[in-house]
């Protein structure tokens, strides 16, 4: 049974949607400054959102995201719902009383897993039927049950149900999948109570300009508090991601927020950021933290390189974070080797700072109307770190 409405979520602030207000765009680029205000605290855009997957930022505690000034994080609709489920947590006063966190947080839709986890799935106008990675139990996602979930999770933020089709499709896969995802995206709306949580609605259309521009208009005409772009860094290539996102996100409506789903690298951070995206959302930092691949000022390094065995510099001279200020490459690496805990730590503290920051001096760019000229600077740092 799922859970009565005043049940539902958060129940320590008032109900309202998100509102977005545009404060400046960049003289030079379509880069926006704006601030998205939430139930829970206005976000300064753009900004990069740490994916908390099953409620927790990997090798991070909610004081740690204090620290590294993280605005809003992430929660996955699909990990939640397998385990523990989301009527646990409904009943233990929502995702952000669950998990300890009283800033903003969005929810997917649950969609994109059943197609990248998700074993024995099949699509039909109803919705997803998968079976678990977890314990292959059988399980169904509709726009219905995705929307119930995720009001009971109770996040800021939360996505309409989509199909995510590989950026590759071609237009004879896509066009029918697009069609439902609108049809879906009605029913979406149908059940969503507008009681705490605001719905987003997500244009999809691969790499195509006109199918984008259809489905743009498709739905940006259902009047919503914000849009996604959905299927991008997917299998296509970054420069065709560019490009893709560069006549996609001014489809968008220029008083609502455009969220880039699932991207991605710094490069493509900044370059997209350029083109009108306000939020970002991908594991890229905190994966890689755990495997040891560190973002830098200088570059990427690999900490277990043995070069940086006797190395007592820290891992980035620039960078301001703990680890940074901390600790040298020598003791990190010897940590990484090891495989002690906290290696995991001090590496996803460092790199979800060098993402945060990276956005703060975005942010800082647009408002000096010097956009190109801080995407100029970012192009010409090196790629990786080189001694
Ligand atoms: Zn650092």
């Amino acid at each position: 049974m799922p859970l009565a409405p005043e049940q539902r979520g958060d129940q320590s602030v008032a109900p309202s949607l998100v509102r977005y207000e545009l404060l400046h765009v960049d003289a030079g680029t379509g880069a926006r400054r704006g601030r998205l205000h939430t139930p829970h605290g206005t976000i300064e855009t753009p900004i990069f959102m740490p994916v908390g997957t099953a409620g927790s930022v990997k090798a991070l505690a909610p004081d740690d995201l204090r620290t590294l000034e993280a605005q809003i994080i992430l929660g996955n609709t699909y990990h939640l719902m397998l385990r523990p489920g989301e009527q646990l947590i409904g009943e233990l006063g929502g995702l952000h009383r669950f998990i300890s966190w009283d800033r903003p947080m969005l929810t997917d839709s649950g969609g994109f897993q059943v197609y990248s986890l998700a074993e024995m799935r099949k699509i039909t106008e109803d919705g997803a039927t998968f079976q678990s990675h977890l314990d292959s139990a059988k399980h169904v996602l509709s726009p219905e049950r995705s929307i119930d979930i995720q009001e009971t999770l109770g996040a800021d933020v939360i996505m309409a149900f989509d199909e995510c089709p590989p950026s590759l499709s071609e237009r004879s896969y896509l066009e029918p999948s697009l069609a439902r995802t609108t049809r879906w995206l009605s029913r979406c709306v149908t059940s969503w109570s507008r009681l705490r949580s605001s719905l987003f609605g997500i244009v999809q259309g691969g790499l195509f300009e006109d199918l984008r521009k259809r489905h743009a208009e498709e739905i940006c005409a259902v009047d919503l508090p914000g849009y996604a772009l959905g299927g991008f860094a997917v299998g296509e290539a970054p420069e065709q991601m560019h490009a893709g996102v560069g006549f996609s996100a001014p489809l968008l409506p220029k008083d609502k927020p455009r969220y880039l789903m699932g991207v991605g690298t710094p490069l493509d951070l900044v370059t997209c950021v350029g083109a009108g995206v306000d939020m970002f959302d991908c594991v890229m930092p905190t994966r890689n933290a755990r495997n040891g691949y560190l973002f830098t000022s200088q570059g990427k390094l690999v900490i277990k390189h043995a070069r940086y065995a006797k190395d007592p510099r820290p891992l980035d001279p620039a960078c301001s974070c703990y680890t940074c200020r901390s600790f040298s490459r020598a003791y990190l690496r010897h940590l990484f080797i090891a495989g002690e805990l906290v290696a995991m730590r001090l590496n996803t503290l460092h790199n979800v700072h060098f993402y945060l920051q990276l956005m703060a001096e975005a942010r800082r760019a647009i408002e000096a109307d010097q956009y190109a000229d801080f995407v100029k600077a970012f192009r010409a740092r090196p790629t990786v770190v080189s001694e």
